[in-house]
């Protein structure tokens, strides 16, 4: 290895969830390693602008929304007071301690983090301009980690009253009417934290169903809910016109359930995807391909065209998950540092932060029906669950999705409180071959929501102790 101080094993150009992690690994195994990124600190969209901020104000909606629903077990608190200012100044906190650990992080690895815009001079050299002016390195490999923005709706005025994920979540103010456009994952979690916050949401999803990529019967449990929550949601409809008008923007829709006449919202939230950020400056002198979505083309072990490059993360393809970025990273320093290894799990968690929360992994039953695959489903309602009452939250319903000859699990969905974090037990299940046997027979701790990923496995054999449902004669 050359011992030019601009001349690293490893360049990598992002530090997101993706970037970091890859560039921590490739450090672990003794590459000299440079981190590239226009923030102070490592973190990505994740950080500063996504998972991390969204997940804090989401924390402060639960708080408010607990303390509200206290009342039904005879607990009544004074309406709460919120001081938007701190609980800004807290979400920014948050956001501090974890992008200043990462550079922290980095140092004690022996990372050099560069600050600065990265533009690609050829396969093997990268410059950077940055607060401490241009600094140019030459690479044997690259990793473009360069992530996704938010993708924005044609024909919509210049104002200051559209947001997009990241002006939503600096909360400036809560207003007084606020409609979400997309009902996905940012529209649900971002509409969840407005509406606590004492906005009247409207949702507008084009559509028949919110959250598209998810089971049916997963989603029923919070339409329910985000249907009290939420003024309206309109489904099956789009923004055919919007304008500014004093004191708001005048929309107009069409489709099925669009009501009739304009309507006025003081601030309207823009969430209908994101869009890989593959235009990094210079790679048109580079054999990296992209598809049709913009996405750049990879190989199973993230390597791009151009043998000197690879992909990861957001700009190389969906799902758009931190956790998804995080494991191609690593998976591309492992194949970089001569490792025979190819990215192919079998479950990428997806969850929504919403309340309840929406979790699923694997196989999916809708998936299951598009290939006439034979499956078998489980499921355990949460009203037979004893912690999910005593916690004054029914509302959820955990599912096995089962190979019927092998009775292997192949893929779980969880709704209900904490069902980001029982989704994990199903990643697991679900990435060991396990069979619908081996869970049912894991004694699961009691009385807590996890006893409902054992309980739909025991619902599998007819022979679930808290819910009786026999198999079908
Ligand atoms: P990113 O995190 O997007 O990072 C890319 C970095 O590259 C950025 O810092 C960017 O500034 C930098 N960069 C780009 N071009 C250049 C260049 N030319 N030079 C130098 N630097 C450059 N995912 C989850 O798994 N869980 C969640 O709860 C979750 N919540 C989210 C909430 C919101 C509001 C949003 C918007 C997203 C959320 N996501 C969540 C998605 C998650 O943020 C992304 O999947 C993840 O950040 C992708 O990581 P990445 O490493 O690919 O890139
Ligand atoms: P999304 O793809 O989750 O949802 C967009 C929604 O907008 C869809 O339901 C789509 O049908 C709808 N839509 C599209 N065009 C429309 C139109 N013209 N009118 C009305 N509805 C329209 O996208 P998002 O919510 O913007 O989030 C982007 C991505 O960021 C997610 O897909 C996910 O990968 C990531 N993310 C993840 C999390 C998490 O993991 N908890 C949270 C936030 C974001």
């Amino acid at each position: 290895m050359s011992e030019n101080p601009d001349s690293v094993q490893l360049a990598v150009i992002g530090g997101g969830p993706g970037g970091y992690a890859a560039a921590f690994l490739a450090a672990d195994l003794g590459m000299k390693v440079a981190l590239i990124d226009v923030e102070a600190n490592p973190g990505g969209v994740c950080l500063y602008r996504g998972c991390i901020p969204s997940k804090a104000l989401l924390h402060a909606a639960r708080v408010l929304t607990e303390s509200r629903e206290a009342s039904h077990f005879g607990i009544q608190f004074q309406p709460p007071q919120i001081d938007i200012n701190r609980l800004r100044a807290w979400k920014e906190e948050v956001v501090g301690k974890m992008t200043g650990g990462l550079g922290q992080l980095s140092r004690q690895r022996k990372v050099e983090y560069i600050r600065g815009r990265a533009t690609l001079v050829d396969a093997k050299t990268v410059s950077v301009v940055g607060p401490s002016g241009e600094r140019r390195l030459t690479f044997e490999h690259a990793i473009l980690a360069t992530g996704s923005f938010p993708a924005m709706l044609p024909g919509l005025p210049k104002s200051d009253r559209i947001l997009d994920s990241t002006s939503a979540l600096d909360i400036a103010s809560a207003p007084k009417t606020l409609l979400v456009v997309g009902g996905g994952y940012i529209g649900l979690e971002l509409g969840t934290v407005y509406a606590a916050l004492g906005s009247e949401v409207s949702v507008v999803e084009m559509l028949d169903g919110l959250l598209p990529g998810a089971d049916r019967d997963l989603v029923l449990p919070l339409a329910k809910r985000v249907e009290k929550i939420f003024h309206k949601i309109m489904l099956s409809t789009k923004v055919a016109e919007m304008k500014e008008v004093k004191g708001g923007l005048r929309v107009k829709f069409e489709g099925s359930n669009a009501p009739e006449g304009e309507q006025v919202y003081e601030k309207v939230l823009v969430s209908v995807g994101r869009k890989p950020n593959s235009a990094i400056p210079g790679v048109e002198r580079t054999r990296v391909e992209k598809d049709a979505k913009g996405f750049i083309k990879i190989d199973p072990q993230r390597r791009t065209a151009e043998p000197s490059l690879f992909a990861i993360g957001d700009v190389a393809g969906e799902p758009m998950l931190a956790h998804k970025a995080t494991h191609e990273g690593r998976t591309a320093v492992e194949v970089i540092h001569g490792k025979n290894v190819v990215f192919d799990p079998r479950a990428i968690p997806a969850v929504v932060f919403t309340d309840p929360e929406v979790a699923w992994c694997g196989l999916t039953e809708t998936q299951a029906a598009q290939e006439n695959r034979p499956v078998k489903v489980a499921r355990f309602p949460w009203g037979a669950s004893g912690r999910a009452t005593t916690l004054d939250r029914n509302d959820g319903v955990t599912k096995l999705v089962i190979d019927p000859e092998s009775e292997q699990v192949l893929g779980v969905g969880v709704t209900g409180v904490g069902a980001g974090e029982l989704i994990a037990e199903g990643v697991l299940a679900v990435e060991m071959s396990a069979l619908a046997a081996d869970v049912a027979l894991s004694v699961h701790p009691h009385p807590t929501l996890s006893e409902t990923v054992m309980g739909a496995a025991e619902v599998f054999y007819g022979q679930a102790t808290d819910i009786y449902r026999p198999l079908k004669k």
